[in-house]
């Protein structure tokens, strides 16, 4: 059993998991940049660790300072969060050189993830469904101008190595594949130092459906429903819910299965996401998250698990503590995630909070680093919070995050409050009837800059 965790990571997702580490009487180790000595998640670890500058690279990305703080703490795992070292399989494999815990997946199965044709070839041959497309990599102009016309138009051409929405490019007809490969290939060498891209069919009107899946490592998963995220602005996702709107109990429990059983055949160890497009009914696969999502506390509300108590859990060695027969998804749950930013064009915006209070009540959750008077430091990510409400079904749900929306207050900073509001006004997502594309025109029509 670890004594002591300690987390890589920042913002309320530390404070995620040295909440989780409390409950499980393991003493958790904060780390942190000289810009963020005052922030929360310093506050409420039991121990904490300046390890560089404000800039990440020099901080939270910076792996010889991360091994430090582990040795100097006596700390014997690491809980990395998302985003910064979570999906990085180099450093998973110094951490377990140095005898240390990485508390996820191995560094294989985070390199096998990492590259998008070898995931998409991996998923396929678990039977996973996935978007029609090239066998692997597209050599030249010539072979993809074959391939993108017998997939028939539109095609995408996106780049192996890519993340973040970038390295993609779409060809509606056969007069743009030259361009869309040549620029996607460029675009993936300058980004990504690899300009291997591979080519699939472009799907017009999908709805962003994951599965949450968990393994043991030793054979053994499980799934626990899915999540729809099809509100986004420029890839991002803005709003989650669980379960999805029109995902019905037959198609969830396909779709799982099928997720649940690839996952246990390669003995994946711990949370991840199934990623598909969804379209007239169908799934397909576009990548797997082999890490906790910002999204994951949906999916906790409706299936009243701690995933994170899981996570330190099977890193530990020990079983899961649920089976799939113990898994009942029970109502509706629904985030938004609260970001520092200015609208109409979502410009960060760091600065003093001069009041902040939280909303409390039946059914709501809030994951948030924020405190009066906390100085929101410019270096980083603008999600400063992320509000959560759970009802018996989606009206209830959307009912009670209207009310913790109004009692929500932070001052002192832009904030993406009032666009939820707004969006709660909406027919489309009231009904939750609405494709990925749908936020962006919304935005384009109700929230013109100026
Ligand atoms: P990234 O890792 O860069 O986020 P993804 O493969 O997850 O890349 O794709 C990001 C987004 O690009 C998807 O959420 C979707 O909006 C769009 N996309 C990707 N593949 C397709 C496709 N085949 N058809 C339509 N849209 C796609």
């Amino acid at each position: 059993m670890f004594d002591k965790i300690l987390i890589a990571n920042r913002g309320e997702i530390a404070l995620r998991v040295i909440r989780a580490c409390r409950e499980m009487g393991i003493r958790s180790v904060a780390v942190h940049s000289t810009a963020d000595s005052d922030a929360m998640h310093v506050r409420m670890a039991d121990e904490s660790v300046c390890i560089g500058p404000p800039s990440a690279a020099q901080s939270y990305l910076s792996v010889p300072a991360i091994i430090s703080a582990c040795e100097v703490t006596g700390a014997q795992a690491i809980h990395p969060g998302y985003g910064f070292l979570s999906e990085n399989a180099n450093f998973v494999q110094i951490v377990e050189d140095h005898g240390l815990t990485f508390i996820g997946p191995t560094a294989e199965h985070i390199r096998v993830m990492g590259d998008k044709i070898t995931a998409k070839e991996t998923m396929k041959r678990l039977g996973v469904p996935c978007v029609p497309g090239s066998e692997g990599g597209v050599p030249d102009l010539a072979a993809a101008r074959q391939i993108a016309g017998d997939i028939g138009y539109p095609v995408i051409v996106k780049a192996t190595a890519g993340g973040g929405g970038r390295g993609m490019k779409l060809a509606k007809s056969a007069d743009d594949i030259d361009t869309a490969f040549q620029t996607a290939r460029s675009e993936a060498k300058a980004a990504f130092g690899n300009d291997e891209v591979y080519i699939e069919k472009y799907l017009g009107r999908p709805r962003h459906i994951e599965v949450q899946v968990f393994g043991d490592g030793k054979g053994n998963a499980v799934h626990l429903g899915e999540r729809d995220c099809s509100l986004q602005r420029r890839h991002q996702k803005v709003f989650e819910e669980a379960p999805g709107p029109v995902i019905t109990p037959q198609m969830r429990a396909e779709i799982g299965k099928t997720c649940a059983e690839a996952v246990a055949s390669i003995n994946y160890t711990g949370a991840g996401t199934i990623e598909f497009l969804f379209e007239d009914g169908a799934f397909y696969f576009i990548e797997m998250n082999t890490r906790l999502q910002v999204e994951h506390p949906v999916t906790e509300a409706i299936f009243g698990v701690d995933l994170v108590r899981e996570q330190i859990r099977v890193a530990e060695g020990l079983p899961m503590s649920f089976t799939q027969d113990d898994l009942h998804l029970n109502g509706h749950a629904i985030e938004v995630r609260i970001n520092a930013e200015r609208l109409p064009d979502f410009a960060p915006c760091p600065g003093r909070i001069t009041q902040y209070h939280a909303p409390g009540g039946l059914g709501v959750r809030v994951d948030s680093a924020l405190y009066d008077g906390y100085a929101i430091p410019p270096y980083y990510d603008s999600l400063i919070g992320k509000l959560i409400v759970h009802g018996r079904d989606r009206p209830e749900a959307l009912a009670r995050l209207n009310r913790a929306l109004g009692e929500l207050i932070v001052d002192g900073v832009d904030t993406t409050i009032p666009l939820f509001r707004a969006l709660l006004e909406e027919e489309a997502v009231l009904t939750g009837d609405y494709t990925i594309h749908w936020l962006e025109h919304w935005l384009e029509t109700n929230l013109q800059p100026g």
